[in-house]
């Protein structure tokens, strides 16, 4: 196969590649560095990737989405997070961890209701798994849900929500909110749907002055007796673990797709600037020392490419199978992302480390993709894990 096919496998993959980047150019690279300075959320754009069909874009086209794999979620990630990572932060909230996730774990009724707005871009939703006093370690979960007649009551506070607000004061519109339902410390949480407007749901507050990914929202959400109907209810109850596992393998691949984008963009960046500016007498390519920053840039890059696209094609939106390399993709791209940037700053000098040049914005936002959706230390341990399991390689 050639490297091409790796990274576009199908025409229907290299025509996704050339419609995204040709939007990404025309409508979200031009405002990408305004809303970072202002930490909005631009929600007119990210409905306009309703309009494209991609955000729905593994879900299947019965329920409005686009029917397409793991590699084109992919592409998507790369090719926003080239000009604006923190839109495309809120794109993979809701298109992979909300969308995708219910595609995967609920119920057809539990779809046709939701995924039509969904991937129409009429409702903006998330996914809530995070605590302010849980993160990795997830079991630990305080959040409970207690049935009562025909509703579940939940009960606790969700902490660094994507989405979880629209505006300053406006909650998303729906999400997927673990909660446990059996002892603490137990494998015994389930998953359920809850809407804007559920009784007992609020905004707690939106969380402002974020290093990057200023362009998405980042809420805490509260749940006070809130009441949601018993059908509301994702997959069995005291099942969610498994669903919550079988969807941080896209998680994983898409936030080390957004790490391809970030890198790509730098490397363009420092190439160009290098071979224009001039120092002693010669562009500044002409020096080893910047030859190494863009050599060794440019291979790291490749290297996550190479890695991303061989674990996309082989992975399997329905079934748990790549968690090794789920971690390990994003292990290696969210560094590399964030040294690439780094070398790219170097490369630019003092003009580097000013907005003009986009990459010390996308340097900022590359830093969250070594917390987001699993921090190194976490991937580290799942793999070492993994691996004394495997045993052979
Ligand atoms: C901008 C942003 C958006 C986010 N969006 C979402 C979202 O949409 N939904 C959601 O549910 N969550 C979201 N998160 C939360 C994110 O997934 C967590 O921040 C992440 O999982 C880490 O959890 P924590 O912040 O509680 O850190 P902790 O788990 O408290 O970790 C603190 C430090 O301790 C280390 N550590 C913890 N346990 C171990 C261990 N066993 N061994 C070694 N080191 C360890 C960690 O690696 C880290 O360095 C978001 C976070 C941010 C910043």
């Amino acid at each position: 196969m050639s490297t091409h096919d790796l990274f576009d496998p199908t025409d229907e993959h290299r025509a996704l590649r050339s419609m995204v980047r040709e939007f990404v150019l025309r409508e979200v690279d031009p405002q990408a560095q305004a809303s970072d300075r202002t930490e909005t959320f631009n929600v007119p754009l990210f409905r306009r990737l309703g309009d494209l069909g991609l955000l729905g874009i593994t879900v299947p086209e019965r329920f409005g989405g686009g029917g397409m794999d793991a590699v084109a979620a992919v592409i998507v990630h790369e090719e926003l997070s080239a000009a604006d990572p923190g839109l495309c932060l809120a794109y993979l909230a809701h298109a992979m961890l909300f969308a995708n996730n219910l595609q995967q774990n609920g119920s057809d009724a539990q779809r046709a209701r939701h995924l039509p707005d969904a991937c129409a871009g009429r409702t903006i939703g998330g996914m809530c798994m995070t605590e302010p006093s849980a993160g990795t370690d997830v079991l630990g979960m305080r959040t409970t849900a207690a049935r009562d007649g025909e509703f579940w009551v939940l009960d606790g506070a969700k902490m660094w929500i994507t989405n979880g607000a629209v505006s300053d004061t406006e909650l998303g519109d729906v999400f997927l909110v673990y909660a446990r339902t059996g002892d603490r410390g137990t494998q015994s949480l389930s998953l359920f749907i809850v809407e804007k407007g559920c009784p007992g749901f609020r905004l707690g507050q939106k969380i402002r002055d974020k290093l990057g990914m200023r362009a998405s929202t980042t809420a805490e959400l509260v749940f006070e007796q809130c009441r949601v109907p018993a059908a509301n209810l994702v997959g069995a109850e005291g099942d969610a673990v498994g669903h919550m596992m079988r969807n941080l393998e896209i998680e994983r691949l898409t936030l080390a797709a957004m790490g391809l984008g970030i890198a790509r963009r730098c490397l363009e960046v420092m190439n160009r600037y290098a071979r224009e500016r001039k120092a002693f007498g010669s562009p500044i390519v002409e020096f080893g020392q910047i030859q190494k920053h863009i050599a060794d840039s440019y291979a790291a890059f490749m290297a996550g490419r190479s890695y991303v696209y061989q674990v996309a094609g082989a992975l399997d939106l329905v079934r748990s199978g790549s968690r090794i390399d789920s971690d390990g993709v994003k292990l290696f791209c969210s560094t590399m992302a964030k040294q690439v940037a780094d070398s790219a700053i170097q490369v630019l000098g003092g003009y580097g480390y000013v907005a003009e040049y986009q990459v010390e914005r996308l340097w900022r936002d590359a830093k969250l993709l070594e917390i987001g959706g699993g921090t190194i230390e976490a991937h580290q341990k799942n793999i070492a894990r993994d691996l004394a399991r495997i045993g052979s390689i």
